[in-house]
């Protein structure tokens, strides 16, 4: 008689079209029933719409009926939404004091550095009002697929699943112009009915600053823990300073500090040039009571790959110091609830 252990990962190889992640990895099985030749399978319709069901009906029940010692499959869908169905280990939100310190970029360079450790990875869009993270993936003007019940991500090339609200406007270059109280629900939105599936990791880009919208964040989600990200050129250390205090003030622990633009390498005498500036890095960990992640550097790859929608292809000595930090800064304890 066949297993259910055979049925489940037989389940693993059929990919939901759209979101190309498998019914497993999008937590959408609900129950599997043998009886001698015969195999019930009940799956979650979650964000899915009636022609996804529909090919995965039949999908789903050949390949079933290919396993030795199945004669009929049964595949029926039920009703859920996406929040019953997400799991997600961890939340990682990436702050910053203000717009333009390269916050989202940092957002999607741990996104990649945890995909490229083997991790189930998201990242949510939540910078409403400048989404920058789908052109950072070359994911502009791609569709993410929909039903009345909600929303798939969208895959980048390294399997990280994304969503943002660019991804959702007819133009791209559409000006988002939601006050507040509007943003911090499209943010709880993206988090309740997108269908993440399992993940071992949702990064969240949030807004900058430390207004309505972030502050839902850390009150809604729940966040594991903050990643602030600093540029040498703000005038006043206030605004990181205002960050550090927001995160402690939520009870949300500061994973750790990454100052970005913080030097410039002369390409022909190797010299650094602190064009923005001294570094404040080390000074603003020290506050934040965490580890300083990286300082990087302006570099004219990175931002040709960002423009060009390639930043997954991004390696560098500093990113690999990056990584390396992150990962040993993340929490590992028991699993949210
Ligand atoms: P923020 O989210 O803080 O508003 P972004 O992460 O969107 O800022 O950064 C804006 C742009 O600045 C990026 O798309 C990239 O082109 C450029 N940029 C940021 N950091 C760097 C860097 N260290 N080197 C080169 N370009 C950078």
């Amino acid at each position: 008689m066949v297993t259910e252990q055979q049925v489940r990962e037989s389940l693993e190889e059929v990919l939901v079209p759209s979101a190309m992640r498998s019914l497993v990895k999008l937590n959408l099985v609900r129950e599997i029933v043998i009886s001698d030749q015969k195999v019930d399978i009940t799956l979650v319709s979650a964000a899915l719409n009636s022609s996804a069901q529909d090919w995965l009906k039949s999908k789903v029940g050949d390949t079933i009926k290919q396993l030795p010692g199945v004669s009929q499959a049964n595949v029926n869908f039920v009703q859920a939404a996406s929040k019953e169905v997400n799991d997600v280990d961890y939340v990682v939100a990436v702050m910053s004091g203000k717009g333009g310190v390269g916050k989202s970029l940092v957002a999607a360079l741990l996104g990649i550095a945890l995909a490229r450790q083997g991790k189930e990875v998201g990242i949510l869009d939540a910078d409403v009002t400048g989404p920058s993270i789908p052109k950072m993936f070359g994911l502009s003007g791609v569709r993410p697929g929909s039903s009345e019940t909600g929303i798939l991500p969208v895959l980048s090339k390294l399997g990280i699943s994304i969503m943002s609200i660019n991804l959702l406007l007819e133009h791209e270059d559409d000006a988002v112009i939601w006050r507040g109280p509007i943003i911090s629900k499209v943010i709880q939105q993206f988090w309740e009915d997108v269908l993440w599936g399992k993940l071992d990791y949702l990064i969240v880009d949030l807004p900058p600053g430390t207004a309505d919208a972030p502050l839902t964040v850390m009150q809604t989600l729940p966040v594991s823990g903050v990643v602030i990200v600093l540029s040498p050129q703000e005038l006043a250390t206030m605004v990181v300073k205002k960050a550090i205090r927001m995160a402690k003030q939520m009870n949300v622990p500061i994973l750790g500090v990454v100052e970005n633009m913080s030097y410039f390498t002369l390409p022909d005498s190797g010299k650094r040039l602190e064009l923005f500036g001294k570094s404040k890095g080390k000074e603003m960990a020290e506050i934040a009571g965490a580890p300083l992640l990286a300082q990087i550097p302006i570099d004219p790859q990175l931002a040709q790959l960002c423009d060009e929608g390639k930043i997954e292809r991004y390696s560098s000595e500093t990113f690999d110091s990056l990584s390396q930090n992150f990962i040993q800064a993340l929490p590992i304890k028991t699993k949210q609830s």
